[in-house]
């Protein structure tokens, strides 16, 4: 008889820590804490996951790599840009950066030769959901074992998750029969219930929240508000430094020698563009976002980073799977 394995992914963001105590409360069985660790987390997510897995549970850390991608896409250029008349000092750039650094964010971004954005997010299916599947759920499938994926989502972070069922089952093994369910056990929740859940066993939510975040995750994420970007940039300037450098490289990976961590369509005023042939790092890069976000609604009013339909002050990734806070 196959045992059924509870899952939970951490993100050292409020919602996924609340769940894990849940799941402890409960005395779920089997249960496995992974953190999925995206290369771009502020180091005090970094010791907060730290703090959770000596405090409350073990965290397993895992992370997606794309050294294969990296070498084939590496080869691609090598031989298809030179057919197709790349300039040769263009090829060898890239080539320069197309090594696996071991930052799956990172890595990620160079072999697509660009940063995932608002309208193309592949960042948390590719640095969370896809590396949970291959490393944590599929090997318990593939010997026949039932996984329960925990999912810390609520109904009131916004639109796309109010109608979600509590339980659904998402797949079964062709070969075993085993069964790949989805539960969501606080869609209810608030955010108060949230915090009050930490509060109940002593743990301490993530500090980022007492320092102006309203949201854990990437630092910055690409769905950063306008007010995070503004503390991002006045509290962790080094984190802004460290994505400029990855600018710089990412841009050296891409075809159109250029890259920006923030979408230049959605750089509200002035700098706002489609245009590839307008787009600099100078008027466009991450600095420059931070620049924007000092500024009050006027002339750069628009509000670049807010996803449609989503609610003030509340988590922006549309992510159901609440993998990324
Ligand atoms: S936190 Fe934001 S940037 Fe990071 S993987 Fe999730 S959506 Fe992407």
């Amino acid at each position: 008889m196959s045992a059924e394995h509870n899952i939970i992914s951490v993100s050292g963001g409020k919602d996924s820590t609340a769940l894990l105590l849940l799941a402890i409360e409960r005395g779920a069985e089997n249960l496995q804490a992974v953190f999925a660790d995206t290369g771009h987390e502020h180091a005090q997510t970094y010791e907060y996951v730290q703090y959770l897995n000596d405090r409350v549970f073990p965290i397993r850390t895992i992370k997606a790599d794309f050294s294969a991608r990296i070498a084939a896409k590496a080869a691609f250029v090598a031989t298809k840009w030179r057919e197709q008349g790349i300039p040769e000092a263009k090829v060898l750039r890239a080539l320069a950066v197309m090594k696996p650094t071991g930052n799956p964010f990172l890595d990620l971004c160079v072999w697509k030769g660009r940063f995932p954005s608002t309208k193309a997010r592949f960042c948390s299916e590719e640095l969370k959901r896809n590396p949970i599947i291959e490393q944590v759920q599929r090997p318990l499938l593939s010997v026949g074992e039932d996984v329960v994926s925990w999912q810390g989502v609520r109904r009131d972070e916004s639109e796309n998750r109010r109608n979600l069922p509590e339980r659904e089952c998402k797949d079964v093994d062709a070969d075993t029969g085993a069964e790949l369910w989805n539960y969501r056990p606080i869609l209810d929740w608030t955010v108060d219930d949230v915090f009050a859940m930490h509060r109940k066993h002593g743990v301490e939510p993530n500090p980022l929240y007492r320092q102006g975040m309203g949201r854990v995750g990437c630092m910055p994420c690409i769905h950063a508000r306008k007010d995070e970007l503004l503390e991002i940039g006045l509290r962790f300037p080094e984190e802004i430094d460290r994505v400029m450098r990855w600018e710089q490289i990412v841009g050296e990976a891409s075809k159109r020698d250029m890259a920006t961590f923030f979408a230049t369509a959605q750089l509200a005023g002035p700098q706002a563009t489609s245009d590839s042939a307008d787009i600099s790092l100078e008027r466009h890069g991450v600095w420059q976002a931070i620049e924007w976000a000092k500024t009050s609604r006027g002339g750069w009013q628009y509000d670049i980073f807010r996803v449609e339909g989503e609610q003030e002050g509340v988590a922006l990734c549309t992510s159901i799977y609440g993998l990324c806070e």
